[in-house]
């Protein structure tokens, strides 16, 4: 019989496909140990639950004859072991058990949306419209539960996906009805041999679309473009510098960009203007993604602490005039050249993290900088000096692993330090 390996490969306590925190955005993992879970729950969608194996060092057994090794995209597959262990197995995830078990699915649709950033608010917003307009519909992949442990979907669903590139490396068969790419720009460089690598990776999504499939590309960077070139199919999706907000929690030039994908999507699918336009109205932020936390004395915090990698802080830098910015933790990139256009909107910058003394260095010559270290100090020093009408802006340009177990908690602590101002 089919037999599959489930294995977490970190080690850490908790299910083997669920994604890992690692996966989430945030990239570069410092260790990579070798132990697996105890049980995996047997997910609810995936056909092969009552035949997987988990087995706790995978090492250490023969894998010849089975029908795939389960990881967590949070396995560095480019360095661990696990890749030539596997030998002619194929190495999958859980997303592609997804695309196994969707022949026994009642009918229903698939839309597939990776890209270095935007992913999840376009993932959320497209969810959002969807059940809005009262279509059945889920969310999943590398954003929120598993799409393995959620209820199928009654005939007429769509299945709305988040795809990492490291999701998408461990994939085969996923024929997205429609497949999403927003942006490709340097991040996860410390995975892929290099940035071609890592622009093939989402290049993928397109290469598993059967004909008759719907493709949504960004236009925006080069590598994009490219690869739109190379998908006859192509949405093209080109924001205008000028672009009007689409909705309340929907301004600047990088969720035009989301929204513009997000109408193009919803339009493959067969939703009517006004439906989208009525869901476009009623999305909200998702939280820690220029989330607005409180006005204290006047002065707006906003918390992007989602915003890991330079490029994604850049809108950020451009939505304020006066900003007071809190940077740093553990660095993906040597350079904040990214953010380099918004630097004229910064009054101060307080660095935090591994990369405090670094990002110092390298923004001392364009504005002024403190090391803060930590985040309640430069909370504290940015709530001083701020005057009423500044925004004191976290939107570390950086993972949080260095201080916080994610993002969420970074961004937690950042509301939490605020509070205490009040
Ligand atoms: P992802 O899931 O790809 O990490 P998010 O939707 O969570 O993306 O947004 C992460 C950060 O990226 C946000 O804080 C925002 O500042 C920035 N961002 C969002 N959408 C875009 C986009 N289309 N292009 C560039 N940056 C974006």
């Amino acid at each position: 019989g089919a037999e599959v390996v489930a294995w977490d490969g970190d080690g850490a306590k908790r299910d083997a496909l669920s994604p890992s925190p690692r996966s989430r955005g945030e990239g570069t993992s410092p260790s990579s140990p070798t132990t697996a879970l105890a049980t995996p729950p047997l997910p609810t969608l995936s056909p092969m639950g009552e035949r997987a194996l988990v087995i706790a060092d995978p090492l250490s057994i023969d894998l010849t004859g089975f029908d795939g090794v389960v990881v967590s995209p949070g396995v560095p597959l480019n360095r661990h072991p696990i890749a030539a262990h596997a030998g002619d197995t194929p190495i999958i995830g859980d997303i592609e058990l997804f695309a196994q078990a969707r022949a026994d699915l009642p009918p229903h649709k698939v839309v597939g949306i990776t890209g270095t950033n935007g992913k999840s608010t376009t993932t959320a917003l497209i969810h959002h419209i969807l059940e809005q307009a009262g279509i059945p519909t889920r969310m999943g992949g590398n954003i929120g539960l598993p799409i393995l442990a959620q209820d199928p979907l009654p005939a007429g669903g769509v299945y709305v996906l988040e795809l990492s590139s490291y999701q998408i490396d461990l994939t085969r068969s996923l024929d997205c009805d429609v497949a999403v790419l927003l942006n490709i720009t340097p991040d996860h460089l410390d995975r892929y041999a290099g940035f071609g690598a890592y622009a093939a990776s989402k290049a993928r999504l397109f290469a598993m679309q059967s004909s008759g499939r719907v493709a949504v590309i960004g236009t925006g960077d080069a590598a994009s473009a490219a690869i739109a070139d190379t998908v006859p199919h192509a949405v093209r999706i080109a924001v205008p510098a000028e672009a009007p907000a689409f909705g309340p929690a929907l301004a600047g030039p990088h969720n035009a960009q989301n929204a513009l994908t997000a109408i193009a999507v919803c339009e493959a699918l067969g939703l009517d203007t006004d439906t989208i336009r009525a869901g476009l109205q009623s999305y909200r932020a998702l939280p820690h993604r220029m989330a607005h936390v409180a006005d204290v004395n006047g002065v707006a915090y906003v918390d992007d602490s989602k915003a890991t990698n330079p490029d994604s802080t850049a809108p950020a830098l451009n939505a304020f005039a006066r900003i007071h910015w809190i940077v740093g933790g553990l660095a993906k990139s040597d350079d904040l050249d990214a953010c380099r256009p918004g630097f004229g909107n910064v009054v101060h910058a307080y660095t935090i993290g591994t990369a405090a003394q670094r990002f110092a260095e390298l923004l001392q010559p364009d504005m002024a900088v403190t090391i803060a270290n930590t985040l309640d100090e430069a909370v504290k020093l940015a709530a001083t000096a701020a005057r009423p009408g500044d925004t004191v802006l976290l939107s570390p340009a950086c993972a949080s692993f260095d201080q916080f177990s994610d993002f969420e908690a970074r961004g937690r602590a950042f509301a939490a330090a605020v509070g205490a101002l009040q």
